[in-house]
């Protein structure tokens, strides 16, 4: 028999990204807080704009995401011309690492940064380089410390995904000032619209050359399922992702109701409000119950607890009342649960079920 063909240096090396549970078995009622999804759903008028798009479905969509560009640079004062739109900001990470990176390259990411940072690199055949945080911040002199003449890309969430932690303008610019020639420093801005008066880097994006900001439909807009995000950089670089891109990449569906959730500045401004108050209720009720958690400028927040065994023995309680969060080892955070902010019901239900197991 012929032997199938061995893969690309690297990719076996990829360990499987695991999404958030949904079902816990014997469950009706689930709770799930554990994928940092908008617990309003998406907004009326996307799903109405992809029912109505589904009727086209027969249809190729186009390839330029015309409309859907213009209505994201009209909201945020863009250069429509150098916004790319992929599946999730998941694709546009991995074209910039494709682009970007090979064998031989490095890419630099805070010690618990998104997973996805270093299976991209390892899916190009790069070298992934995971710099150390402190208190669980990202530490702009390590990531600095961690930068070699091979390294191509650094990437970093702000807000940051597991920690909700925040590097503040400053310390952004003083990275990518401090990064050498050559090197992109891509901002993954998936929680920005959380962080109060934040622009995720755009601003920066719009005057450095090295800097790229990536922005997704997944969290604040609940357009999870649908697989779309967006990214804004130097023209020279949406012209090297645009040559990688799938043309018909993102669905008519998909793109439809992007745009009209894009437009949708009140379900943002709403979604937004409700959930600092929700957040601030959480971070209180695990404070009051002796959990510890830093101040989160996301839709989650990172409860820590005295070891392991805690924090799983608390996710196990959790589960028996049919809600899920998320246990965070591949972070390295063994001891510590990520809790997505739910709604004012949502959230008093967890409460409730966690004063139950502190009492316990
Ligand atoms: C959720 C998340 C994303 C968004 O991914 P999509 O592919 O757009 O759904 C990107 N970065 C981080 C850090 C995230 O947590």
């Amino acid at each position: 028999m012929n032997a199938a063909p061995k893969p690309q240096p690297g990719i076996l090396d990829i360990a499987l990204y695991q999404g958030g549970a949904s079902k816990i078995a014997g469950h009706a009622n689930v709770l799930k807080l554990s994928s940092n999804e908008n617990p309003h759903g998406a907004p009326l008028t996307a799903r109405e704009a992809a029912r109505e798009a589904a009727s086209e479905m027969h249809l190729y969509p186009n390839t330029d995401h015309a409309s859907l560009r213009d209505a994201i640079a009209r909201v945020h004062d863009l250069d429509a011309d150098r916004i790319i739109c992929g599946v999730g900001s998941d694709e546009i990470l991995h074209l910039l690492a494709q682009a970007y990176v090979g064998p031989g390259d490095e890419v630099v990411y805070p010690a618990h940064g998104f997973l996805i940072y270093p299976i991209v690199t390892r899916a190009a055949g790069g070298t992934p380089v995971a710099a150390p945080e402190r208190d669980r911040r990202v530490d702009v002199d390590a990531m600095l410390a961690a930068v070699t003449e091979r390294t191509r890309l650094v990437y970093l969430a702000n807000p940051a995904n597991p920690t909700g932690t925040m590097l503040n303008g400053q310390e952004v610019t003083r990275l990518a000032d401090g990064l050498p020639d050559g090197c992109l420093l891509v901002l993954d801005g998936a929680y920005a619209e959380y962080a109060g008066d934040f622009d995720g880097g755009l601003s920066l994006a719009a005057t450095r050359e090295n800097v790229f900001a990536t922005r997704t439909f997944s969290k604040m807009y609940g357009l999870g399922g649908l697989r779309v995000g967006w990214g804004y950089g130097a023209r020279a670089v949406i012209d090297v992702l645009n040559r990688l891109r799938g043309p018909f990449n993102l669905s008519n569906v998909a793109l439809a109701a992007a745009e009209a959730a894009m437009r949708d500045r009140e379900f943002v401004a709403r979604c937004a409000a409700d959930n600092r108050a929700q957040r601030a209720r959480l971070v209180a009720g695990l404070r009051d119950l002796g959990i510890a958690c830093d101040a989160s400028e996301a839709n989650f927040v990172l409860a820590r607890f005295a070891d392991e065994d805690e924090a799983l023995d608390c996710d196990a309680a959790l589960k028996t009342r049919g809600i899920i969060v998320r246990h965070v080892p591949a972070y390295g955070l063994p001891n510590c649960l990520r809790i997505t902010v739910g709604t004012e019901d949502g959230m008093t239900r967890l409460l409730k079920a966690l004063t139950a197991w502190r009492g316990a």
